[in-house]
């Protein structure tokens, strides 16, 4: 099997990282890759090639003989790189563009997910030329409310006012003003949900659905969950939380009529189906989807598959519709990802910093980022810079590993947060 791997992040670090493993990998090529997918076996990172040029990729990929494409961030798929390979008969493991909108429009996926009974918060969607309607929908919907730009806002067009003036300013915010520019063109008006929240990544061919262990995630930068909103700066799979029970009325209740709805509705899912829920009083509930593999979800993933999964296999068996013809294993310890960032991200950063990483437990997986070579040295060169990742029998012992781990590496401005997965070891020991 011979790869082409798009992105250059944490999470397509520890992509490279599990299907460098895979008996039957003849190699990847990682466009635009990072240092720490250029040091995996197999792998060479693809610096000439412009990641977001899809004739070029093509090209390149006819040229090398690439038989399987896996796109690692959600903006390629929503401008359709699928159908660029699908032309020339290349598999790709991820989602069409029509099949892409359950993650590019917010709009889009609310109607779906009522038109299938899909159990979500309830919601209205308004233009931005209506925005009298939506205040009054605001003033009279007698429930506190959460608003989303329903395009693409790199994981930052979600408002939460806490009053109802809030909740106008917001409006105004997105509606008039376009802080989120096009994403807010149209505008999801939301019922507050409460409750923890979880993650489910699920492979799909279309048809079969494979969910993983589910996961849970720290967005903000501050202990305690407090301060500005990240990219992620850590997350753990299993989540205490998701009991058997949880999981099963998720598969039956959203997984299993979202595949179905979608391939009935024309636009069959194939490749990782990312759902966030949030677990009501009244059952788990759908917040979103996204198209691809989260980040830092993945990192945790990837460690927890069985040695014996060949994930190459699987990621090729789902673009090619026989995902029920495979097994997929996971251990059964617990697994833990701390991100390490540069002082100041979420705001603004300093890069270049010198990284230095000495020996790590054997049970800890150092995922690059924002690292770029610079001469002899790799150096910071991004917000997020590495994904700390270990794996053990239980949380506990993954958690002490991913920090001894820690405590190993350095570059000026290293910040991390210390508690990451501190309400999970609330659930496992109470
Ligand atoms: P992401 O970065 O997760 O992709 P996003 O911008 O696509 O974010 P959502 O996942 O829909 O947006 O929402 C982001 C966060 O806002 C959720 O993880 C959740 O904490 C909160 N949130 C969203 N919808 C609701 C809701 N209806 N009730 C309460 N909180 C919500």
């Amino acid at each position: 099997i011979r790869i082409l791997l798009l992105g250059s992040g944490g999470r397509e670090h520890a992509l490279a990282w599990k299907l460098s493993q895979s008996p039957l990998l003849d190699h990847i090529f990682v466009c635009p890759g990072n240092p720490g997918t250029a040091q995996e076996p197999k792998t060479t990172n693809l610096a000439d090639v412009n990641s977001a040029d899809f004739p070029a990729l093509v090209d390149f990929a006819v040229k090398n003989e690439i038989n399987l494409v896996v796109p690692g961030p959600e903006q390629p798929l929503v401008d359709g790189i699928e159908s660029y390979f699908r032309k020339v008969g290349i598999p790709v493991f991820g989602p069409s563009v029509l099949a892409s909108r359950m993650e590019g429009s917010k709009a889009f996926s609310k109607a779906f997910m009522a038109r299938h009974n899909i159990p979500t918060a309830k919601f209205q969607v308004f233009q931005s030329s209506q925005i009298d309607e939506a205040i009054q929908y605001v003033k009279t919907c007698g429930h506190q409310v959460v608003l989303k730009a329903s395009g693409l806002a790199a994981g930052k067009g979600v408002l939460i006012p806490q009053t109802q003036e809030e909740a106008i300013t917001g409006l105004n915010e997105i509606m008039v003003a376009n802080v989120f520019g096009d994403a807010g063109s149209e505008v999801v008006i939301e019922e507050l949900l409460t409750g923890p929240e979880i993650s489910v990544l699920a492979l799909s061919d279309g048809y079969t659905i494979v969910p993983l262990p589910s996961a849970q995630d720290h967005k903000r930068i501050g202990e305690g969950d407090t301060g500005p909103n990240t990219g992620g700066m850590g997350a753990y799979a299993p989540a205490p939380i998701a009991t058997a029970a949880v999981l099963d009325q998720i598969m039956r209740e959203s997984l299993r009529p979202t595949i179905d709805g979608m391939r009935k509705e024309g636009f069959p899912f194939v490749g990782m189906l990312f759902t966030g829920f949030m677990l009501t009083s009244s059952g788990p509930k759908v917040l979103e989807y996204n198209v691809r593999f989260g980040d830092p979800e993945t990192e945790a993933l990837m460690l927890l598959l069985d040695k014996s999964v060949d994930f190459a296999s699987v990621l090729l068996a789902c673009a090619e519709h026989r995902l029920d013809s495979i097994q997929i294993t996971t251990r059964p310890g617990s697994s833990v990802t701390i991100v390490l960032a540069s002082a100041g991200y979420p705001g603004s950063y300093e890069k270049g910093k010198r990284i230095e990483i000495g020996g790590v437990p054997s049970n800890v997986v150092v995922f690059h980022a924002g690292t770029k070579q610079s001469g002899q040295d790799v150096v910071t060169s991004g917000g997020r810079v590495l994904a700390v990742t270990a794996y053990a029998p239980t949380l506990k012992e993954a958690l002490d590993a991913a920090y001894a781990g820690i405590n190993k590496i350095s570059f000026e401005g290293k910040t991390y947060r210390r508690d990451i997965a501190y309400r999970a070891l609330k659930d496992v020991e109470s």
